[in-house]
């Protein structure tokens, strides 16, 4: 039998969402700012993460990608969903769920690129460092955590668990 151990409480993602979010607003008032949410682990960060930039002017796109399957990286990364609209003269900030090899988010930032953005930055919830294979720049980062399987807040096992008001791990009992 396995159990979801709290790894991160509602209280706590609250908290350093409002912060981000903060953060965010005072770096683009005066920007074209295009916020790209990568689905579909993103979503839920996503939601409450453009609730706490108190901005006038953003827009919100989606991209659709897969690049994870059970819980070890393929390194291969595919479009299941691209942008609505071009993002060329935008601020875009791209919104991540969590980088943990940085496969995903490396080709994403290059593939964002040719579509010559003003500027192009990084918006995580989670990174683990300890398993980094690309080094990858995240301007705007919630949590360093370790190398644990982590889900709910939008975070998948299996597709279950999304819907999670928290960041859980399973143990077993
Ligand atoms: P990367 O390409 O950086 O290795 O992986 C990025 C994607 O893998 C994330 O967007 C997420 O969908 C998935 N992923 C990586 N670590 C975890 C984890 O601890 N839990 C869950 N649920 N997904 C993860």
């Amino acid at each position: 039998m396995e159990q979801i151990v709290t790894y991160l409480s509602a209280d706590q993602i609250a908290e350093r969402v409002k912060a981000l979010g903060a953060d965010i607003k005072r770096d683009y008032q005066d920007k074209r700012l295009a916020i790209i949410i990568v689905l579909k682990g993103s979503f839920v960060f996503a939601a409450d993460l453009i609730r706490a930039i108190d901005l006038p002017h953003l827009r919100v796109d989606f991209l659709g990608v897969r690049s994870y399957e059970g819980t070890e990286s393929s390194g291969v990364v595919q479009i299941t969903n691209d942008l609505s609209r071009p993002i060329e003269d935008e601020d875009v900030l791209l919104v991540e769920d969590i980088v943990d090899t940085g496969l995903t988010i490396s080709y994403l930032l290059d593939l964002l690129q040719t579509r010559k953005p003003r500027s192009l930055k990084v918006c995580a919830l989670l990174h683990k460092p300890a398993r980094a294979k690309i080094a990858v720049p995240i301007e705007y980062l919630g949590f360093t955590i370790e190398d644990r399987f982590v889900i709910g807040y939008g975070l998948d096992f299996g597709e279950k668990f999304r819907n999670l008001p928290f960041l859980g791990v399973l143990q077993r009992a």
